[in-house]
């Protein structure tokens, strides 16, 4: 595929826009579209069709042991991609579907291996965005749907940058605006007992434990036992992931400030509650951003706009070890070195 690829706006909230149609027939001759969910946009593919999945893999230069989350407009059709939909997959969708949350189940005979790396499990989930659900009642069809961005690159929570990193590599953009959450699902894993988060994201362990009555494991600090190379458990257990390209270090709170290049060849990005009392200051962009939910709002927006300033060195300033931070310290752990 050379040719550039076609941007369609759509409102987020219009079921019946004429570019579903158009993506609709794309994804059931086995196209790639790219569609905005709530919490990043997605590359998505019929997850029934082998050859339609083998696309985003390549379209993305992703190692193919990493398996895809599958998205479908409702717990119904959930349940036929899984072999055993449990008790507590049933109360956590009925309390958190739609919305940010993938459950790991073994898998039915609907998926097809590559769509999980060859795991006996699958990771579903429905998208609170109603054109990303009726895309999907339109193919009539789950659809397997990464970040749309090239592996290990930034995520994308605008269509401009979709079409930044995939352009020519994909069928269809449908540009929904910015994405309202901004970081992935969390992924929980009910295969294991106690359940277990194999990636922190917008629901947090706490809420999951409250609705399920018992404990849910947390994951705590990055372990990096798994490189690219490997077949991770979970690839959001990758090191390396969500990263600029631009190098960027990170700094712990209370830890001292290393010496840097002159002010005007850095980014910074200040995050957490004492954001804007860090230095150091007068340099080429700087980003302060105090609040968790806005700041896993525009987190990967901010990145993109380091890695776009041309400065040569980002500097990243951590925000606390606290359960409202995890998500968002997760993905700067990977984007980031160590100062
Ligand atoms: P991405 O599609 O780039 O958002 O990443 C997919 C995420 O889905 C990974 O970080 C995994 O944690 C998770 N995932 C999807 N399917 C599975 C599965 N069968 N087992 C474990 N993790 C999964
Ligand atoms: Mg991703």
């Amino acid at each position: 595929m050379t040719r550039a690829t076609p941007i369609r706006s759509i409102a987020p909230d219009n079921p019946d826009a004429p570019a579903l149609i158009e993506a609709a027939e794309i994804l059931l001759a086995g196209g790639l579209v790219a569609f905005p969910t709530e919490t990043v946009y997605g590359l998505g593919a019929d997850a029934t069709n082998p050859e339609a999945v083998a696309r985003i893999f390549s379209a993305k230069g992703r190692p193919s042991t990493n398996p895809l989350i599958v998205h479908t407009d409702g717990p119904e059709l959930a349940r036929r991609c899984v072999s055993h939909w449990s008790e507590a997959a049933e109360t956590l969708a009925r309390h958190f579907w739609p919305g940010p949350l993938t459950l790991v189940l073994p898998r039915s005979a609907l998926i097809p291996d590559l769509v999980t790396g060859g795991r006996d499990t699958v990771g579903v989930r429905v998208p609170d965005v109603p054109v990303a659900r009726s895309l999907i009642s339109r193919v009539g069809r789950p659809l397997a749907a990464p970040s749309a961005n090239r592996s290990t690159g930034i995520s994308p929570t605008r269509a401009e940058h979709v079409s930044q990193a995939l352009n020519g590599r994909i069928d269809l953009i449908l540009d929904a605006g910015p994405t309202a959450v901004g970081l992935e699902s969390t992924v929980l894993d009910l295969t294991s007992d106690p359940p277990r988060i194999l990636r922190p994201g917008p629901i947090q362990a706490e809420a999951l434990s409250l609705t399920l009555g018992r404990t849910v494991l947390e994951r705590h600090a990055l372990t990096f036992e798994h490189n690219l190379d490997e077949p991770a458990a979970s690839p959001g257990l990758m090191a390396i992931h969500y990263a600029p390209r631009t190098l960027a270090i990170r700094v712990e709170p209370g830890e001292p400030i290393p010496p840097l290049p002159s002010a005007d060849r850095i980014a910074v990005l200040s995050i957490g509650p004492a954001a804007e009392a860090f230095g150091p200051f007068g340099v080429r962009l700087r980003i302060d951003l105090a609040d968790p939910k806005r700041a896993a709002r525009v987190l990967y927006d901010a990145l993109h706009h380091c890695d776009a300033s041309g400065a040569e060195l980002i500097l990243v300033l951590m925000p606390p070890d606290l359960p409202d931070w995890a998500a968002v310290r997760d993905r700067l752990l990977r984007a980031t070195q160590p100062a």
